[in-house]
């Protein structure tokens, strides 16, 4: 169990090369409040997706495949799922440690009762220079309409929608449990009345399922929407094993580029945030934008300080982890005990999966833990 660390910043100042490795936490002296630290290839803490629940009403193919996740599988007890304090307590401990946007996710965030009142506690929560934190939500969408507005007023600033097509019979193959577009479009506009702007809308793309539906959703939120939405188009990851996962599957992010050109007046668009993992193009004519992310034939381990919570309170510092920190004894009471061991787990993570992946999963590499548990 690590529990005192001596934060890296000072000594990292002068490391020629971000991705140097550095000595573990454990070869350092012991100091009894740790600041904010850096990993072992340099990178700082800057964002924590938490898990709010690991179950779903929908069954996306590439995430929770009807055949793994029927009508017997065992998810978490409500017991073992965090409780809103703990939540807190994490997330202030992670913002203390640097950490400047949360993001709530699952499974489905919206399923988890009584989220609003878990958002209206994060975010009031301060970086330590006393700005507020960036709070956002990646949601399915599915009970978006009914609950937009009542997630705007508890303070939460931005919202991802996830939408994988725009015809239902399309759509209905991906999420596997028959659900409507109409019923995510009218979250997503429900969430522009309410005052979010733009919403981001994901679509992973997988060949042979739904590349048929990257220009007809371009064309649909281009159209509709303008830049009160920006599409994001994703590459199809390898992330768990229950969607046994074929690189053949996955439509590289140029490709998906190049058929939006054979349609529409497209310019790549300067990044906002040198580390955003997204590559920005506007449409020339002013109907917005779109992005791609291109994860797995573009890797971006290099500028990644994202950690992830699992719903049970496990610490994962990689999408592809296969096992977490349990920081649930430290939870318990937070305070500068919990801070030390995050720090400490984050000083000691040196990992960039998805570069050594290259084509294929690295040789010998472990079962991963699967998206819905620790959030995409
Ligand atoms: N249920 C919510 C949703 O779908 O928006 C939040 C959780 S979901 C795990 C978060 C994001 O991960 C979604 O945008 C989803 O499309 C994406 N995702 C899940 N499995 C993926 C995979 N194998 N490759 C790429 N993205 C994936
Ligand atoms: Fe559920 Fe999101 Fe996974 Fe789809 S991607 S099964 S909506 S958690
Ligand atoms: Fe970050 Fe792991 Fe993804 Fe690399 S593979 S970008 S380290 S989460």
């Amino acid at each position: 169990m690590l529990t005192r660390v001596i934060p890296l910043r000072a000594w990292t100042a002068d490391v020629p090369s971000a991705m140097r490795v550095l000595p573990s936490a454990r070869e350092r002296a012991d100091i009894s409040e740790p600041l904010p630290p850096v990993d072992r290839l340099g990178r700082p803490l800057r964002e924590l997706r938490i898990s709010v629940i690991d179950r779903c009403n929908f069954r996306c193919v590439y995430c929770m495949p009807k055949a793994i996740y029927g009508r017997d599988h065992v998810f978490l007890p409500r017991d073992k799922l965090l409780g809103f304090d703990e939540i807190e307590r994490a997330a202030a401990a992670f913002v203390a440690l640097g950490v400047r946007k949360l993001r709530l996710t699952g499974g489905e965030p919206l399923l988890r009762s009584g989220i609003e009142s878990l958002i209206a506690r994060l975010a009031v929560l301060r970086t330590p220079d006393g700005r507020p934190v960036d709070l956002a939500m990646t949601t399915n969408g599915a009970l978006l309409g009914r609950k937009a507005a009542a997630l705007r007023s508890a303070g939460l600033r931005r919202l991802t929608v996830s939408l994988d097509a725009i015809s239902d019979a399309v759509f209905g193959r991906m999420n596997d449990v028959d659900f409507p577009v109409s019923r995510v479009l009218e979250g997503i506009e429900a969430a522009i009345e309410a005052g979010f702007g733009p919403i981001k809308v994901n679509m992973v793309v997988k060949r042979g399922l739904n590349d048929g539906e990257i220009v007809p959703m371009a064309r649909w939120f281009r159209q509709r929407l303008g830049s009160a939405a920006a599409l994001r188009f994703i590459e199809y990851m390898d992330v768990g094993t229950s969607n046994r996962w074929r690189m053949d599957e996955v439509v590289p992010s140029p490709e998906v580029i190049a058929r939006l050109r054979a349609h529409f007046p497209l310019e790549e668009a300067a990044a906002i945030d040198p580390t955003a993992t997204a590559r920005r193009y506007r449409y020339l004519d002013g109907l917005g934008e779109v992005a791609t992310i291109a994860s797995v034939t573009a890797p971006f381990c290099g500028g990644c300080q994202r950690a992830r919570l699992s719903a049970d309170g496990h610490l994962h510092t990689c999408l592809f982890s296969s096992h977490g920190h349990d920081l649930r004894p430290w939870l318990r009471t937070g305070g500068q005990a919990l801070r030390a061991e995050i720090a400490a787990v984050w000083h000691d993570r040196a990992d960039r999966y998805s570069e050594l992946r290259g084509g294929a999963p690295p040789e010998g590499s472990r079962p991963r833990v699967e998206m819905h548990y620790i959030g995409g």
